[in-house]
């Protein structure tokens, strides 16, 4: 069984449980990377590419990514948010939402840049493997970031 299947079973535990789910989508926060709000959004249907999907289920993780990257534009910090599917790790379709940070800008550091300009995807990458760890639950800045997404998803029902 894939990683997202065993969630949606409530086989595996998450930092902080499930954001959201409905009978189309779950969204939770990423298990394995400390960067606050870093959010992976996924059908319930185990399905492995974008033209799988059903229209409903489209409705449903657009709507879904639009809730979410709004909350995270209301911090501070967050000066954008990257929306990617690669699906190289696991093949169960889904949607990082990635925020990024003011603090992850660092001119000097040559790995964020290609012919010096800002490079959204190296970023990602940068910090998806610099930030990695197996103690995610632990962290405060983590478990307060989970509490304020679920205070604001309460706001809006
Ligand atoms: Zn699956």
């Amino acid at each position: 069984m894939c990683i997202t299947c065993s969630v949606i079973e409530g086989k595996k535990t998450l930092p902080g449980g499930l954001l959201y789910k409905d009978d189309r989508i779950i969204i939770h926060h990423c298990i394995d990377v400390n960067v606050p709000g870093y959010l992976v959004i996924s059908p319930i249907r185990h399905v492995t590419g974008y033209q799988e999907l059903t229209d409903a289920e489209l409705m449903a993780m657009a709507k879904g990514i639009k809730i979410m990257v709004s909350i995270l534009h209301k911090l501070p910090d967050v000066e954008k948010v990257y929306i990617l599917n690669l699906g190289e790790e696991t093949s169960h379709f889904h949607f990082h939402i990635f925020p990024r940070y003011r603090w992850m800008i660092d001119k000097s550091n040559v790995a964020l840049f290609s012919a010096e300009k800002l490079d959204g995807a190296k970023l990602f990458s940068y910090y998806r493997n610099r930030n990695k760890t197996s103690e995610l639950e632990t962290i405060p800045e983590i478990n307060k970031m989970i509490a304020f997404i679920k205070s604001q998803l309460q706001c809006m029902q």
